[in-house]
Formats: structure tokens, C-alpha cells, sequence
């Protein structure tokens, strides 16, 4: 087992370099490094980072499982999103707030729902109701873009998921949160979020993560051919947002590779700017 993101940590037993300082670290990977000056894809964004050896250990066998799809056929942001370091800071991110909601995820989700005007409506089809639902104002839509358009401009990519989840009877399972298999197994990683939520209890849940073609959109693909296609659907989700008041916000619907943060952060600056046009109504 590595520390991963890779950080010194990892360098010093990587390269068995127990006493590994940050100078003599940086002046091994740029010995490692492959000199390509504007890196095309992840594969070539991963080389020119860190060199060959971390790349195949690390990131092309994980890449590969992931999205099913090489390394040098995805954009250099999909490896780019991960840091190197060379501080032995071993966190997934390098944010300096690092929190989860704290009573959790859902109960944000129910209190943000908890609103007498708000009513919810599920498993349902919004193309079965769509005519059914005349808004007074706008409609903010979080779904695919390509299924709201009725896929007319053909089909966007998306990855999806599969998880597993297996109880132990153990107080802890695993020694860290997370723990990715580049080059092991079917799954891409198990996590164990009691060590996020730490709860006391003598049994423990870990969710193993396999990727799937089909399923539930869960990741765009980043990649230009998807890019471009995604630019077309766009053009037509901004004729829709002048004409029918219909906000596209998301994941789904910016097929957008957005983290947590960022999608909050998305969230809050369209609800934003829909307030300021309106005001000014
Ligand atoms: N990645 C990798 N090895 C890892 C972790 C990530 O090669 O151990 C690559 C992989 O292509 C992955 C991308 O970096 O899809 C982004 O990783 P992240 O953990 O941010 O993915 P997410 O949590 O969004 O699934």
C-alpha cells in the first residue's frame, strides 16, 4: 500500500528512499519526467508530471478501469484533477476547508427540500410529465442535456457505477477511508466512510466501486469528441434558456466533470444569477 495522491510519503517507498528530502524529490522526477511541453491527454499530462513508473503504477491501469477508455484518449484534466506533492500532506485535495455537512448529505438534502412550496414527485419520468407542468417562472433542469433534447443530436457518453456494499464484523475493515486498486481486482476502490463519519460501533460498511458502461449517468467523459458534441447540445440549451426560461445546472446537464464543491458553488451562482434577472424584472 501507497499514501496516494503521490506525495513524498510515497516517493520515499516508492523509490525506496527512506530519507528522501522535497529538494531531492523534485530533482528525481524531473529525471523521471518525459519532456512533452503541452500534454494532450492524461496519459501524456501523467508522463510529463511524474514520469513512466508512477504512470503504470499508478494512474493507467485505474484510468483504464474507470472509464474504459485509455489513458491517452481522455483530456489531460482527468488525471490533472489528482495532486502531486511534494510535502508529505497525504489528503485527496488540497482545499483548506475540508468538511462534510454535519448531520451528512441527506439530511442537507431533506432540509433543503423541507419547504411548503416545495413538492416532490418521484420515480417518474419527467418526459411523462413534462406538458403537465406549466412553470409560473422558470424551470431549472439538472438532468442529461442529451435526454432533455430527446438525444436529437445523438448520444453523449456517460460512465456510470455499480456499488457494493459489505458489512464486517469488525470496528474498522480497512486502514484509511479510501483505498484504490490500480492494478488489482474489478472494483477501482473501497471506501470505508466510517473514518469520515466516525461513528463508535463494533461493526463497520465498505462500498466496492465498479464502473460500468451502462446504468445510471453518474461521469461525463471527458474527451473532445464529447466536448464537441456537448458545445452542440449547448448552443441549444441557450435558445432554451432564452426562450422557455430553462436553466441547465450540473453534472448531468453541463456534462461537466464538477466535484462536490463545485457543484454547490454552480448551484449557488445560477440560482444567483436567476435572482438578479428577475429582480431587475
Ligand atoms: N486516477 C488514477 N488512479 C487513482 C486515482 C485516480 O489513475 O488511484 C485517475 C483516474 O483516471 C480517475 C481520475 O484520476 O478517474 C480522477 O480521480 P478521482 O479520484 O478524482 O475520481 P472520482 O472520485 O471523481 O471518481
Amino acid at each position: 500500500m501507497f499514501p496516494f495522491p503521490i506525495n513524498l510519503l510515497t516517493l520515499r517507498q516508492f523509490f525506496k528512499k527512506p530519507d528522501l528530502t522535497a529538494e531531492e524529490a523534485e530533482a528525481l522526477l524531473e529525471s523521471k519526467r518525459e519532456k512533452i511541453a503541452n500534454p494532450a491527454n492524461s496519459e501524456e499530462f501523467v508522463l510529463s508530471r511524474v514520469g513512466r513508473e508512477l504512470y503504470e503504477a499508478f494512474y493507467l491501469g485505474y484510468t483504464l478501469k474507470q472509464w474504459g477508455i485509455h489513458p491517452r484518449d481522455l483530456a489531460p484534466s482527468v488525471c490533472g484533477r489528482i495532486p502531486v506533492r511534494l510535502n508529505t500532506d497525504e489528503r485527496y485535495v488540497d482545499h483548506k476547508y475540508q468538511v462534510t455537512p454535519a448531520d451528512g448529505f441527506t439530511e442537507m438534502f431533506r432540509k433543503m427540500i423541507d419547504n411548503p412550496n416545495i413538492e416532490l414527485r418521484l420515480g417518474l419520468d419527467y418526459k411523462e410529465i413534462r406538458q403537465q407542468i406549466k412553470p409560473e417562472v422558470l424551470t431549472i433542469y439538472t438532468g442529461p442535456v442529451d435526454e432533455y433534447f430527446d438525444y436529437k443530436l445523438g448520444r453523449l457518453p456517460w460512465r456510470s457505477l455499480h456499488f457494493e456494499f459489505k458489512e464486517e464484523a469488525l470496528e474498522f475493515a480497512q486502514p484509511c477511508v479510501q483505498i484504490n486498486y490500480s492494478n488489482d481486482f474489478d472494483y477501482t476502490r473501497t471506501v470505508e466512510i466510517k473514518h469520515v463519519t466516525q461513528q463508535k460501533h463494533p461493526y463497520t460498511v465498505i462500498s466496492y466501486e465498479y464502473p460500468r458502461a451502462e446504468g445510471d449517468p453518474y461521469y461525463p467523459i471527458p474527451r473532445d469528441v464529447n466536448k464537441q458534441l456537448y458545445d452542440e447540445y449547448k448552443l441549444l440549451a441557450d435558445t432554451e434558456t432564452k426562450e422557455n426560461n430553462v436553466y441547465f445546472c450540473g453534472r448531468l446537464a453541463e456534462y461537466k466533470y464538477f466535484n462536490t464543491d463545485e457543484v454547490l458553488e454552480r448551484a449557488l451562482n445560477t440560482f444567483n444569477l436567476i435572482k438578479e434577472r428577475y429582480e431587475h424584472k
